[in-house]
């Protein structure tokens, strides 16, 4: 396995690989880009496959911080951890303070924060390690998890995207399909159903779905049948690579905008939605809601600061909408062109 040559190295700063004996947790953190400030990303646990895989995942990742923190703007650069395991099964407080440890040892050039396979609880835990894990915050509602103030940015740039693709001054009658609605997907269709919005729903497992139904009037479509809707907006809230050859061609909506990270299969996804006139808010930038808020935690800013720097997002699209129309490129080509000229500027 080659770490420095890569396919997805991309000039990382520092990849660090952890194995602990007693406690069994095996662990990577790579450190994409500091010139911002410290890296900040979550640690996702997951049963890879293999070690490459680990090495592939945390690597696109890491570097995908960079570009979101940087098109945030807000000061930190791109990191994200790994644990090779079942979030179900092996997870231990051993384990967790293990991976503390590990944390630590960077000395706080890598911050972590929950993702797939770790909670708040654990980042508590890590927590008991290392003073470097986020998104941790005693006394609210939500105890530190940044995915009602994703759901929230997701909100406000879904809906600079209706306004700038459709035309739509307001949300009502605006028809929505959301492929997830766990943590965040749920919570954007409670704000499009409260902004007048008829939602179509899918997800993998029906209480989720049954539960927008009932409190939120959506209709539930099963598995893959949510691409075909026929509706204004596609909000991708579960899986990446869903915008790819087998999806593209059955897509109605007129506008792509969800949380889901890692949404284009590949790059050239990106042009083929352009050509066919259907507008990609890019993932990174409309979902940046999370880290903004892990960040707001970080440095001590008030609610109504993180609320205006959170609704930014959709001023942020409209510009790389703009630039995006004027010089016929994908939108994601441009978000990565700003956020470049931010970090390499730095
Ligand atoms: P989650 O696990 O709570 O929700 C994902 C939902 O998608 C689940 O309900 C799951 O059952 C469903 N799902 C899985 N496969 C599916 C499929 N094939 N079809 C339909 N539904 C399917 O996760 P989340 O925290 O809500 O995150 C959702 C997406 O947003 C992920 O891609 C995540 O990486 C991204 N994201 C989340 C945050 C955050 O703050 N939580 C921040 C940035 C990006």
């Amino acid at each position: 396995m080659s770490v420095f040559s890569h396919s997805a190295f991309d000039g990382h700063e520092h990849v660090a690989f952890c194995h602990d004996a007693k406690s069994g947790l095996k662990a990577i953190i790579a450190i994409h880009n500091t010139n911002l400030g410290p890296a900040l990303g979550g640690c996702r646990m997951w049963p890879y496959a293999s070690d490459e895989e680990a090495l592939r995942d945390v690597l696109r990742l890491s570097r995908g911080m960079t570009y979101k923190s940087a098109i945030s703007n807000i000061k930190l650069g791109g990191g994200k951890a790994v644990i090779i395991g079942n979030h179900r099964t092996q997870k231990t407080e051993a384990l967790l303070h293990a991976m503390g440890d590990f944390v630590e040892s960077l000395g706080g050039r890598y911050i972590t924060a929950e993702d797939s396979g770790t909670s708040v609880a654990d980042m508590k835990t890590i927590g008991e390690r290392t003073r470097y894990a986020g998104g941790v915050v005693e006394g609210t509602e939500h105890g530190g998890d940044p995915s009602p103030t994703t759901a929230y940015g997701t909100f406000v740039g879904l809906k600079a995207a209706a306004q700038y693709r459709l035309g739509r001054s307001d949300l009502q009658g605006l028809k929505v399909a959301i492929q997830g609605v766990g943590n965040v997907g749920f919570r954007l269709a409670k704000h499009l159903h409260d902004a007048g919005a008829e939602l179509i729903v899918s997800d993998i497992f029906a209480d989720n779905t049954e539960r927008a139904a009932r409190e939120l009037g959506a209709k539930i479509v099963e598995g893959d049948a949510i691409f075909d809707q026929d509706v204004d907006v596609f909000a991708p809230c579960a899986l990446g690579a869903i915008i790819n050859d087998d999806t593209i061609g059955r897509l109605k909506a007129a506008v792509v905008a969800g949380a889901a990270n890692n949404q284009l299969a590949e790059e050239r996804h990106g042009e083929l939605l352009r050509s066919r006139e259907i507008l990609y808010a890019p993932d990174y930038v409309i979902n940046a809601g999370g880290i903004i808020d892990v960040y707001y935690q970080r440095t001590g800013g008030s609610a109504e600061a993180l609320k205006t720097h959170v609704e930014s997002i959709g001023d942020t699209l409209v510009q790389i909408f703009d630039r995006a129309a004027q010089t016929s490129t994908p939108t994601g080509i441009v978000a990565n062109k700003i956020a470049e000229e931010r970090f390499m500027k730095a």
